[in-house]
């Protein structure tokens, strides 16, 4: 331990106090007040009234996806909705506002590039300043969900239906909302106006069995 910290001061002088007073910090903020380690980060699954709400989500945006309407128009730009259904049948909804795990364990930051990855993925649940609805783990089956969505606890202009296949979009195909919004025809490169143009979108063709 003390070696490799000798080595790592050798080799970077300014990253090594960093990490010193990194350690320090760490070493004071899990030390133990009343004897035990710290908690686990948890990854917790939609449950309750939450869960029975996605589910019935589910199974109707599965019959939307089936539908000519919107599988003509996703079909029509590349996404076949035979793949959106699959992904969607296997999404395992999480509890974003219980699950303190961090979004890098998670599987949803780049560990290397966003300064965020190591924040507990209930930060954005649970901090009012946002509103956080959901997020995916792109090409993966888990999205964290905020139940206050799902229970419609919360004023939101979209369906769960086409929440849950916004959701299952990303699970897919692992790309952001502005990509995906351009691949349906957006022409803007802003991440909000991208979501309410994928939402917008699904919200006309994929909000009905038709
Ligand atoms: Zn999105």
């Amino acid at each position: 331990m003390k070696l490799r910290g000798a080595v790592g001061c050798l080799m970077l002088m300014i990253g090594c106090s960093l990490l010193s007073i990194a350690q320090a910090t760490m070493a004071r903020a899990t030390a133990p007040t009343e004897g035990g380690a710290p908690p686990p980060p948890l990854k917790v699954a939609l449950s309750g009234k939450a869960l029975q709400k996605f589910d019935q989500a589910r199974s109707l945006a599965l019959q939307y996806l089936a539908g000519k309407r919107c599988s003509t128009f996703l079909g029509g730009h590349g996404i076949a909705t035979k793949d959106v259904a699959k992904a969607l049948s296997s999404q395992q909804p999480q509890d974003g506002t219980a699950s303190s795990i961090s979004f890098a364990a998670a599987g949803i930051a780049n560990v290397n590039l966003d300064p965020h990855s190591g924040d507990a993925i209930q930060t954005v649940f649970n901090n009012p300043a946002y509103l956080t609805m959901a997020v995916s783990q792109p090409r993966g089956a888990e999205t964290y969900y905020n139940p206050l969505l799902l229970t419609r606890k919360v004023s939101y202009p979209y369906s769960n239906a086409v929440s849950v296949i916004h959701e299952a979009l990303h699970n897919l195909t692992g790309d952001s909302d502005v990509a995906l919004a351009q691949e349906l025809g957006y022409n803007g490169f802003e991440p909000l106006g991208a979501n309410v143009y994928l939402n917008d979108t699904l919200k006309k063709y994929c909000d009905s069995k038709r």
